[in-house]
Parts: C-alpha cells; sequence; structure tokens
C-alpha cells in the first residue's frame, strides 16, 4: 500500500518537479528539444546519482572519479542513443560542474549536448544509458519539445527509451 500511495504523490507532482530545479536524490532531469536536424539534449543531475558524493573532491581517489564523469559526458555517444537510422552525431558537449560547492553540501552537473543527424526525419526516440552507466540513478524527469508538440515523461531503469 504504501509504495501505491508514493506512486500517486509523485505523478502529483511531477508536472511542477520538471518546472523547477529540485535537487532530489536518485532523480535527475532533462529537456530534449527537436529542431529541424539538431536535438539538444540539457541534463540536471545532483552530483549524488553520479559519483555518489556532492562535495568538491578531497583526494586523488575523488578526483579521478570526477574526472571519469566528465569524460563519459565527453562520449554523450554511450549515455544517449538516438535513433540509429538517423545517423546523429554529439556536435557540441558543454559540461558544467560546480568549482564551489554551495553552504547546503548539495551540488548537480548540467550538462547540454547536441546531437546533429544525417536523416532527422528518421529520429523517434533516444535510448538513455544513463541508468545503467549511473546505477544511483533511478528517475529521469524528462521535458520533450519537437515541432507542434510538447510532452513531460518520467523515465526509468525499467522504462529508459525516450521516444515520440
Ligand atoms: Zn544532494
Amino acid at each position: 500500500m504504501p509504495k501505491r500511495y508514493a506512486l500517486f504523490a509523485l505523478l502529483c507532482i511531477t508536472g511542477s518537479a520538471i518546472a523547477g530545479e529540485a535537487h532530489q536524490h536518485g532523480v535527475a532531469q532533462m529537456t530534449v528539444a527537436i529542431e529541424g536536424n539538431t536535438a539538444t539534449i540539457e541534463f540536471t543531475s545532483p552530483l549524488e546519482n553520479l559519483i555518489g558524493f556532492e562535495h568538491a573532491p578531497r583526494n586523488d581517489k575523488e578526483r579521478k572519479v570526477v574526472q571519469a564523469l566528465k569524460e563519459k559526458f565527453q562520449k554523450p555517444e554511450s549515455l544517449l542513443i538516438p535513433t540509429a537510422a538517423a545517423n546523429c552525431r554529439a556536435d557540441s558537449v558543454d559540461l558544467e560542474l560546480p568549482g564551489d560547492h554551495g553552504s547546503d553540501g548539495h551540488a548537480d552537473l548540467h550538462a547540454t549536448i547536441m546531437y546533429r543527424c544525417k536523416s532527422p526525419v528518421a529520429l523517434n526516440a533516444i535510448n538513455l544509458r544513463l541508468f545503467d552507466a549511473f546505477p544511483r540513478l533511478d528517475r529521469i524527469k524528462v521535458q520533450l519539445a519537437i515541432p507542434g508538440r510538447q510532452s513531460a515523461v518520467e523515465l526509468s531503469r525499467k522504462r529508459p527509451t525516450l521516444s515520440w
């Protein structure tokens, strides 16, 4: 029973949570905008979901963890996989990691990834391998904007593909 109530509460807050920058461990936010031959993906996640800590790295081990995280996002084709037939390639990756961490002890990674597609007409899905790459990540609240339509969807480990 409690599980069902939790799910219900979740569905109710989804709309407003997407609009805000709610920092909730286990949950990340994403916007996907398709326009012409480009797909622009903005991803914001508590660092906790990605590396297990949110303080500035304190030692070599933690610095390596942060470096590995950056490298993962520099190769977004292994994290976010557009429809193969659309023939998309990552054109740019912009990563923001907090240099100085907030006084509340929480910190987010913000990534903007732009794909350019040779056959954009074929683009109708993006598989989010983020769930495989980051075991602490449970849900991603996605806002999708394609020409003429906007929608919000929540993806999870069991439902990792955004399609339209
Ligand atoms: Zn946090």
